[in-house]
């Protein structure tokens, strides 16, 4: 099937990593050889493969593999929050942003977005919320995150701005790059941030729960900071995170994904041709025009009516589409939905604009033929 699900598009497994799913499924497999951590494993070569590979992409100091995105995000606020402090969210963060920086304790500020049909984040809003924070509890936020770009809309924000104003407060900036790291060129030093994470199986063709985890040289000593008991120990990651297949599978997949991010520009303009398209059959797509990312937000009007008088109700589109081999629309979806071209071919999204046209099409002639 062709899937435009944007959760899956970029966590689709390479074959190296199947096999390596296989190869290393029995539970803590990477454990033969363990020196006391998981980053210190030399076989197989997890050591390399987070002390010099994952920094390097990753464009900062240090880096580690956690069982996530939210679980990176978590460790990070977890280790720097004491009583009474506070975050500051772009107002399209993601859920696991809201429930990391909870579980840690801090009081969530956002900088609201513009709203319909834009939905755009100002940077500048960083300072006036930073501010608002300060006179309300007496006390700057302790972190700053920019979602980059966000799980709904895919929008990207000068992610640079947010980084300069965080820093002009002296505020940690934490770059969420759940839906770019693995997808698209992203350096934490060329941004500006602190911190930056990923998530392994959404975006680095993994098998997971994996995520990936950066962190700046003046923040490490806080962030890793050792066990009293176990010295070899992280605290924040519980000793040890990703240990078995999962990093295998990110590990095989690397090269890989590396590779694709040469072609980053090019999955650009397949999104930009793609929603013209759409857009030529009466949807409408929201968030930044031109586009600049993969994941795309659609409002269609035309499912919307067609759905009040199908058969199946708001199920029809989903049928329809799996009809045709098309997977990644939410079942009960047809007024607005989000959808994602990466890694398709054009003569396949093709078939999925074809398919679209042909639903309204023969979907409107058949709602109202006069019988
Ligand atoms: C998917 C997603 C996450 C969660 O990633 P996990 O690796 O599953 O924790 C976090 N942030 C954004 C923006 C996402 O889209």
């Amino acid at each position: 099937m062709i899937n435009i699900d944007p959760l899956q598009t970029g966590g689709k497994l390479t074959p190296e990593a199947r096999a390596a799913l296989i190869q290393w499924g029995d539970g803590y497999s990477v454990c033969d050889f363990c020196p006391g951590t998981l980053d210190e494993i030399r076989t197989p070569p997890i050591h390399d493969f987070i002390h010099d590979a994952l920094p390097e992409f990753l464009g900062i100091d240090h880096a580690r593999v956690t069982n996530g995105a939210r679980e990176a995000k978590f460790a990070i606020m977890h280790a720097l929050a004491s009583r009474n402090d506070s975050i500051v969210l772009d107002g399209n963060a993601h859920y696991t942003s809201f429930v990391a920086a909870e579980r840690a304790g801090l009081k969530i500020k956002t900088v609201p977005n513009s709203g319909y049909p834009d939905y755009k984040v100002d940077p500048e809003g960083y300072a006036t919320i930073i501010e608002e924070i300060e006179k309300e509890i007496g006390k700057l936020p302790t972190l700053a995150l920019l979602t980059y770009p966000d799980g709904n809309y895919g929008n990207i924000v000068d992610a640079k701005r947010v980084a300069s104003i965080c820093h002009e407060y002296d505020i940690p900036f934490l770059l969420n790059g759940a839906y770019a790291v693995g997808r698209m060129p992203i350096s934490a030093r060329k941004v500006g941030a602190d911190f930056i994470v990923g998530s392994g199986h959404k975006s680095m063709a993994s098998s997971g729960p994996v995520g990936v985890l950066g962190v700046t040289d003046e923040h490490k000593d806080k962030i890793f900071e050792k066990s009293k008991f176990f010295r070899a120990k992280e605290v924040e990651l519980l000793g040890c995170t990703a240990r078995g297949a999962t990093i295998m599978t990110l590990m095989a997949s690397f090269p890989s994904v590396v590779e694709r991010l040469k072609h980053w520009e090019e999955e650009v303009r397949k999104a930009q041709w793609f929603s013209a398209q759409l857009e030529d059959l009466g949807l409408k797509q929201l968030g930044d025009r031109p586009h600049k990312h993969d994941l795309m937000f659609f409002e269609a009007p035309n499912l919307y009516e067609i759905s009040q008088r199908a058969k199946d109700g708001r199920y029809f589109l989903y049928k329809e589409l799996k009809d045709r081999n098309i997977h990644g629309i939410k079942p009960g979806l047809t007024k607005s939905f989000k959808l994602s071209t990466f890694g398709l071919s054009r003569s396949e999204l093709k078939v999925v604009i074809d398919a679209f046209d042909d639903i309204i099409k023969n979907m409107l002639r058949h709602c109202y033929s006069p019988d």
